[in-house]
């Protein structure tokens, strides 16, 4: 029997959802597999170990360290690849966000060992595993297989569903101690900008505004929307150089890509650069007064309209609802 390790990503004291899909991919690679979780912080974990063992974790690995306080790649590494020379594992899964895009290429580095990153899809096929990752800002799709030594991937969050949890089920949970030394990096503030609200690459649902909302206070009819949709709000490149909006909200080829549920684009012409960030949504519709304007190409359902009257009338809508 294989085993894979499923590096678990957390956020003020509540994991990730992409830590419970890490584990579905797991399940994904060998069904058979024994999936041990790995779960690091500072401190009260225990609770995020269970989550794990609920979603399918067969037994959970906590550390906890005063150096795990805030991420680092120097501490988050020296603590994984501790463990990894201890476990021994055929595979290693983690989410393919910011923490993951830093750690993983380093731990592959140190093992010497290949890396497949951003898989949206894994499929057996004829006895191989394939993974399934978009190339060329999204126009193309590659199929990868791993041949030799660890299997190793990241996955992008919202494209493999975790599965049901399951409260009954059991795991054995272990604390281990691990000696975190030479950390050179120091975080001393973490600054928190445009953290209200839902998790951008996470959302289900996200309302990302561009040039065409004109301005900061144009925004403000967006977080409406998102509001009553419980909705997370993104923005084009467009809007953040225009000020109108912080550049954590960017989505896109140099921002963040998004794969929710429902991804309603407002005011945006839909550049190749914006639709590198969101063009695999479930759903997407467009707001745009201009019909010609690129992004109803992608659109599922297209509103040719001025968005300053559309909006309140979405909201006004939704709210009945
Ligand atoms: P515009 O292209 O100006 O479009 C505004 C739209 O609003 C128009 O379609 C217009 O018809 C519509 N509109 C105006 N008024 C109204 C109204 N009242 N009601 C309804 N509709 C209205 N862009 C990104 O988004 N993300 C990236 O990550 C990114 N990375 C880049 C990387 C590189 C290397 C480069 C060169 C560019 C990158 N860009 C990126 C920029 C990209 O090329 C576009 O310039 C940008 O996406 C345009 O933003 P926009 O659609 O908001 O603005």
């Amino acid at each position: 029997m294989s085993k894979i390790l499923v590096i678990a990503e957390g956020k003020d004291g509540v994991l990730r959802n992409v830590s419970f899909e890490a584990i579905a991919a797991a399940k994904q690679i060998d069904h058979d597999a024994e999936i041990v979780g790995v779960v690091l912080g500072k401190e009260q974990l225990e609770e995020q170990a269970e989550q794990l063992v609920h979603y399918g974790a067969d037994r959970v690995i906590v550390v906890q360290h005063e150096e795990l306080k805030a991420y680092t790649s120097e501490g988050y590494g020296q603590a994984v690849l501790s463990i990894i020379s201890e476990e021994a594992p055929d595979g290693i899964v983690m989410g393919h966000t910011s923490i993951g895009k830093d750690l993983t290429p380093k731990i592959a580095t140190k093992l010497d060992t290949g890396l497949v990153s951003d898989v949206i899809e894994i499929q057996q096929n004829e006895g191989r595993t394939e993974f399934i990752r978009p190339i060329y800002s999204g126009k193309a799709f590659e199929r990868k297989t791993i041949t030799d030594g660890i299997t190793f991937v990241t996955i992008r969050p919202n494209n493999i569903a975790a599965l049901e949890p399951d409260t009954s089920r059991n795991g054995e949970i272990t604390t281990k101690d691990i000696d975190i030394k030479n950390i050179r990096t120091i975080v001393k503030e973490v600054v928190r900008k445009a953290s209200e609200g839902v998790d951008l690459s996470e959302a289900k649902v996200v309302v990302a505004g561009g040039r065409g909302v004109k301005s900061e206070g144009g925004f403000k009819e967006l977080y409406e929307l998102a509001d009553v949709l419980g909705a997370a709000v993104g923005a084009s490149r467009g809007a953040c150089d225009a000020g109108y909006c912080d550049y954590s909200l960017q989505i896109g080829q140099t921002g963040k890509v998004v794969t929710p549920d429902l991804y309603i684009a407002v005011g945006i012409s839909g550049a190749i650069q914006h639709l590198a960030g969101m063009s695999h949504s479930k759903v997407i519709v467009a707001i745009n007064k201009d019909p010609e304007s690129n992004i109803f190409a992608v659109a599922d359902y297209g509103i040719v309209g001025d968005l300053f009257e559309v909006l309140p009338l979405l909201v006004e809508e939704f709210k009945a609802l």
